[in-house]
């Protein structure tokens, strides 16, 4: 059961997560939980403010991050207690190596990305701490598993991947002993550990990957995702309140719809699609609704749309030459370029003598043109961009949503359409500007129009 750090913002909810966790007793969970809404942000602030010899900044940061973890135990308690004391102590202890820490990134005025994830890794770390102490508090079975325990990593600082084989016998030696005492478990997402010991984390927002990690390596029936809305949603609320709940979707399509920002880290279902393990996305401000269950199977057979998405900010790089027709290679010198930048790629459509790519817009366009240029005679790259993605099972196989869409989008100008993965994820560039509003009316046609036959 992961909770990530809005589910565990202040004294109330963290009380509430604790609720859900106590009611689930019998399954025998394993709690992994995000920082505090906000701290990691904090910490990122307070190794910058380090970097930059600005000691009151410093100071400032880690004394407010020190005071919310306080605040929110004493909030729990309201009563003086052994566990109360306890956490203080630990608190203080973890304040004091954090202080070290910057002290010496401080003394060398530079951080490197080991330095930046020891920092990091702090968050979850006190928020693990205080979710066991506060289960205590509660006479509940709560008990601390250091994440560093658990989790073992390459040493790819700051977006570090999993060793599997290393991390199913961690789990089994840290976790597994709980588990058969009935004790439930608490650990810090996101924080894993080199083979050396170094203290590495996942990447941003990497909670979600660590809970889908620890129940692969323990061979859990489920990974549940506890967040604030009932689940994965038909589009952004935002955009179209009428937005429905996906009560199903399989590996393949949640995987689509998490690159496109959907509220699940991108890599959380590499574990789970390997371990054959569903996850479920719930809310903990809803704990009675079935939520989101995502499956190696998904829904029913039947194929058809589940979602439309959108991804800002994006970039499309047109390249138009000749020198394609007939010949070979031209794509590898292309993509090559691309390489050497270090840019991705997110679509692709070609023609005879042309390939349209899309791009982050924040990469270093100015280079690529230039580069490009060399090699093929005409360039354009057009930022500002939107890229759309109606996702779901065979789109294909119903020819009334590609009809439908493209209906939908009628007078607006489309700067590209790409239909990926076996009819997974039908993708159309257009302005930023007419984003929304494709969306919308994209919407209205897939899920809130009536079905014509
Ligand atoms: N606390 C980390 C972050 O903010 C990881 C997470 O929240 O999942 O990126
Ligand atoms: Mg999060």
């Amino acid at each position: 059961m992961k909770f990530g750090g809005t589910s565990v913002g202040d004294a109330d909810r963290v009380a509430n997560a604790i609720d859900i966790v106590a009611e689930r007793r019998h399954l025998q969970p394993v709690v992994v939980v995000s920082a505090l809404a906000g701290v990691t942000n904090d910490l990122v602030a307070a190794g910058e403010a380090a970097r930059a010899q600005d000691p009151r900044r410093v100071k400032e940061i880690i004394e407010g991050v020190r005071q919310r973890h306080e605040d929110v135990a004493l909030r729990l308690v309201q009563h003086k207690s052994d566990f109360l004391e306890a956490f203080i102590k630990q608190l203080d202890k973890q304040i004091e190596e954090i202080d070290t820490i910057l002290r010496g990134i401080a003394l060398l005025g530079e951080i490197t990305l080991r330095a930046r994830d020891k920092v990091m890794s702090i968050g979850e770390r006190l928020s693990s701490v205080l979710f066991a102490y506060s289960m205590m508090m509660r006479a509940l079975p709560g008990e601390y598993v250091a994440a560093e325990d658990v989790v073992i990593t390459d040493d790819h600082f700051c977006g570090a991947s999993p060793l599997m084989d290393d991390t199913r016998a961690a789990a089994q030696r840290a976790l597994a002993p709980l588990l058969e005492r009935n004790r439930i478990a608490v650990m810090g997402g996101f924080i894993g550990r080199t083979r050396e010991g170094a203290t590495t984390t996942l990447g941003r927002n990497g909670s979600d990957y660590s809970a889908a990690i620890v129940g692969a390596a323990l061979g859990a029936d489920e990974v549940q995702i506890w967040t604030d809305v009932d689940g994965l949603l038909t589009c952004d609320p935002r955009l179209v309140p009428s937005a429905r709940v996906i009560d199903r979707l399989s590996f393949d399509e949640a995987a689509e719809l998490a690159q496109f920002g959907a509220k699940l880290h991108p890599r959380t279902l590499e574990p789970a699609v390997e371990a054959n393990i569903s996850v479920r996305v719930l809310n903990t401000h809803n704990p009675a609704s079935a939520g989101t269950l995502i499956t190696r199977a998904g829904a029913d057979a039947s194929a058809g749309p589940r979602s439309i998405a959108r991804k800002k900010n994006v970039a499309v790089v047109h390249v138009t030459s000749n020198r394609m027709l007939g010949a070979h290679g031209f794509l590898a010198r292309l993509f090559a370029e691309f390489e050497a930048l270090a840019i991705s790629v997110d679509l692709i459509a070609t023609s005879e003598v042309s390939v349209t790519v899309t791009v982050d817009e924040k990469q270093n366009l100015g280079a690529l043109q230039q580069k490009l240029e060399q090699i093929a005679e005409q360039v354009e790259v057009i930022d500002s961009q939107c890229i759309l993605a109606v996702v779901g099972q065979n789109l294909m196989s119903d020819a009334r949503v590609g009809a439908r869409v493209l209906e939908a989008l009628r007078g607006m100008p489309v700067k590209m359409i790409s239909l990926g993965r076996s009819g997974l994820n039908l993708s159309i560039v257009v302005d930023d500007a007419n984003a929304d509003a494709a969306v919308q009316t994209i919407h209205h046609a897939l899920f809130e129009a009536p079905v014509a036959v």
